[in-house]
Formats: C-alpha cells, sequence, structure tokens
C-alpha cells in the first residue's frame, strides 16, 4: 500500500479520523502505519489553506486485532502556515485518540479499565494482551475509572442500605488481618463505598459527609450486628429502621456450627480435622439449608453425625442454626417471634457453650431481627451478591497492598453499572466486495 488509505484495513481498524496505509505482522504483533484522514486544514491565526511541511511517526499500542497485539506508527503530519505576513510557522496535527506521548490510544486505555473494572481482569493479564507494562495499563485504570467512581450520580436512590465487613488483607506474619467496611444498596444490588476499617468512627465519617437528601431517602439499614456499626447509625439515620438482615444472622449461626464442629474434632480425634474425618466430610452439608439438601445429602449428614459427635453437640449447634433460620422463615411478626422463642428454649435445653453465647447476641439484638418482618423482609441476597464479587477482585488482585487501588477496583467492578455493547445477529447483510 502507499500513502493512500486501504478502506478495509481503516474500517477494521476503526479508529475514527484515521485510515491504515501499511499493514504487517512482526514478532507476532499487528503494525499498522496509519494517518489521518484531514488532508485540508486551515491555519487557526489566519485562516488560510496549510501545506504539510513533514511527517513525525510516532508509535502507539492500541487495541488487540485477532489475538494479537497492535502497534500504530502514526505518521503525524506537521503543518505550515504559507501566509508570508501570518506569525504562525508550523505546527503539529493533534487527536483526541491519540494523547501527546501516550503509550497507548485513548480507547485501549478505556477498554483496559473496562476489562480491569468491569471484568475484575487481572491487571497484568490486561498488560499482556495489549503489550504494554503493569503501571501503564493501573494509570489507565485510574484515569478511567476514577471520575467514574467519584461522579455523585453514582449514589443515587439509596433506599435499603447494607453495612458489612470483609477482610481486605489477611494477616501475616507481621502484620494483622485489616478489615475494610463495605456499605451496599441493598436493593440495586451494588458496592456504594469501601471504608478502611471496620469502626464506628469510619463509617459514621462516611455517612456524615452524605446531604441530609440522600439520608432522608434511606428507610432501612441492614447490618453485621456484632459490630458498632449501630451507634454510628444514630444520628444521621435516626429515621431509618436497623434490621438484622438474613444474611448476616445466618452467617454467624453458621460459625458457631462450625466451631462445635472443630472443638468437637480436637476433643474426639485429638487433632484439627482433617480428609477423611467423619465431621470434616460433612463440613459443609452442615452449613447448607435443611431443606436444600438432598436424600442423599441428608443420609450422609446422619452418618456423619453418628460417627463423628458422641456428644451430639454438632447435632445441636445444627438444629440452633436451623431454629434461627425459621425465625427468618417465618410468615409474619407473630409467627418469627414464636420461632424466636422456639430457638431460646432450644439453646437454654441442650446447653452449648457457643450456641448460649449466640442466643445472647441475638436476645441483645432481638428487635432488629424482627423488625426484618416489619420491612417486608429486606432482601440478603445482595450483600451475598456483592461479597461474591469482592471474594473475586481479591482472588484476582491477589496481594493487594495499596488500599486506594483496591477500593477503586471494587467500587469499578461492583459500584459502577456499565454500558454493554449489543452485537449484532450473524445472519444477515454480506459485506460488499471491494477490488
Ligand atoms: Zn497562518
Amino acid at each position: 500500500m502507499g500513502q493512500h488509505g486501504s478502506a478495509s484495513g481503516s474500517i477494521l481498524l476503526g479508529l475514527d479520523g484515521f485510515e491504515v496505509t501499511a499493514a504487517e505482522v512482526i514478532d507476532h504483533e499487528w503494525r499498522l502505519a496509519v494517518q489521518t484522514t484531514a488532508t485540508t486544514v486551515g491555519c487557526a491565526a489566519c485562516g488560510s489553506q496549510a501545506r504539510v511541511h513533514a511527517r513525525r511517526t510516532v508509535r502507539v499500542r492500541d487495541l488487540p486485532i485477532g489475538g494479537r497485539p497492535v502497534v500504530l506508527a502514526w505518521r503525524k503530519r506537521i503543518w505550515r502556515c504559507v501566509e508570508p505576513a501570518c506569525a504562525v510557522r508550523t505546527w503539529t496535527e493533534q487527536t483526541v485518540a491519540i494523547r501527546p506521548r501516550a503509550v497507548l490510544t485513548c480507547r485501549a486505555r478505556a477498554e483496559a479499565c473496562r476489562r480491569v473494572g468491569k471484568d475484575a481482569h487481572a491487571v497484568a493479564a490486561v498488560a499482556r494482551d495489549l503489550g504494554v507494562g503493569w503501571a501503564t495499563v493501573m494509570r489507565a485504570v485510574t484515569d478511567h475509572g476514577q471520575p467514574l467512581v467519584d461522579d455523585p450520580a453514582r449514589l443515587n436512590g439509596v433506599a435499603v442500605l447494607g453495612l458489612d465487613e470483609t477482610s481486605f488483607l489477611k494477616a501475616t506474619r507481621v502484620a494483622p488481618t485489616r478489615w475494610v467496611t463495605g456499605l451496599v444498596d441493598l436493593e440495586g444490588g451494588r458496592l456504594l463505598e469501601v471504608v478502611a476499617d471496620r469502626t464506628r468512627a469510619a463509617v459514621a465519617g462516611w455517612l456524615g459527609a452524605r446531604p441530609a437528601a440522600w439520608l432522608a431517602q434511606v428507610g432501612t439499614v441492614a447490618l453485621d450486628p456484632w459490630r458498632g456499626y449501630a451507634s454510628a447509625l444514630a444520628a444521621p439515620l435516626s429515621h431509618a429502621t436497623v434490621v438484622v438482615d438474613h444474611f448476616h444472622a445466618i452467617r454467624l449461626a453458621n460459625l458457631v456450627v462450625d466451631q462445635v464442629r472443630r472443638r468437637t474434632q480436637q476433643a474426639t480425634l485429638g487433632h484439627r480435622g482433617r480428609k477423611p474425618d467423619p465431621l470434616y466430610r460433612i463440613r459443609k452439608l452442615l452449613l447448607t439449608a435443611a431443606e436444600q439438601l438432598t436424600e442423599h445429602g441428608r443420609a450422609r449428614l446422619r452418618a456423619g453425625l453418628a460417627a463423628g459427635d458422641p456428644t451430639g453437640e454438632v447435632a445441636a449447634a445444627w438444629q440452633g442454626k436451623e431454629l434461627l433460620r425459621a425465625v427468618y422463615a417465618a410468615d409474619g411478626m407473630l409467627a418469627a417471634r414464636a420461632a424466636l422463642e422456639r430457638f431460646y428454649r432450644w439453646v437454654d435445653g441442650v446447653e452449648v457453650v457457643e450456641l448460649t453465647r449466640l442466643a445472647r447476641t441475638v436476645g441483645a439484638w432481638q428487635a432488629e431481627i424482627l423488625a426484618w418482618h416489619a420491612t417486608d423482609g429486606c432482601s440478603n441476597g445482595p450483600t451475598e451478591a456483592v461479597n461474591l464479587l469482592v471474594k473475586k477482585v481479591k482472588r484476582v488482585g491477589h496481594g493487594f497492598r495499596n488500599f486506594a487501588n483496591y477500593r477503586l477496583r471494587l467500587l469499578l467492578h461492583c459500584g459502577i453499572r456499565w454500558q454493554t455493547h449489543q452485537t449484532a445477529n450473524l445472519r444477515g447483510r454480506s459485506p460488499h466486495l471491494v477490488a
């Protein structure tokens, strides 16, 4: 190809205002020579038609084509004003698609942000696909992602607010586990914010920064009752109904089942659970909702308890968990109260230490647990769904050391509504052949 662009090459490139003048594959990468389609340009100062003075080639990476990284060699025009009286001599053409001194085209940077943010792909994987370094991709994620995350409209329309804690970094030999608090829109199922702590002050600080109109819209707050959250809500959200949702209550009950199972394993076997141990083998079945167990699962559960739970404490904890679940499954407030009484009576009867502790917490939060039935059963699903997304981001970005990066990636993945591109059906018009 000579100086003239190839029509099909330019269509495939699809970079507005550019045409492809040559293409070849070198070292498994596409090398495309491109130029702008601007052939007549006026001088910005005097308006007379400019002439091409010289060309300078800049190299920039673009979106992959057919799985190959792409390098664009942009033959940039340097224009010259031919009007002798004009003060302007020469200038270099510019485009919004490729910023001065950029390593990547703007659309490649936006796509890098979308892949890391929306799809939760690893920064290193995206960098490899584009043929650039980790830092280049991370900079693109920050430049394109930060405005999306900072947009105040992102937080609009929250009627049911959920609070949840997730561990940010697991403990190492030299540092304790660090925690963050996630604030979730329980109707929209999106992450609103993560604050770097799980203290009252961290949540109060974020709520304190919200406009009064935003706070007034929040009618219900669902929270993890075993933290200092409730007092953080007292002032700014005193009008809202505070609820201990299904998800958090059952998570705690499951924790109790696990604790009793571990203690029993240690007491009966003298070591922590191992693969062939009867209780270890049913550890997941113990946490499964009873009505979701298959006939086979129920049989395995019974056999595991018969073999590994001589004192019956694991079975008692399991029953306690199911009785607490029944409080949430109950049809209305009266039935829920009755279910709660059955739970307390069971705990009193079986005298399992961990279960007694759970019942004390349940007692302290009884009003908020029952309030769940007064709020039309505000859903626990979104917290769970968001937690799964958070886990995915953590898994991909193993070794987060920087909270700002972590927050950005979590919010891009769980807190942004991305525009999705609709692809056309394959059946349709065939392209016209060009000579
Ligand atoms: Zn001029």
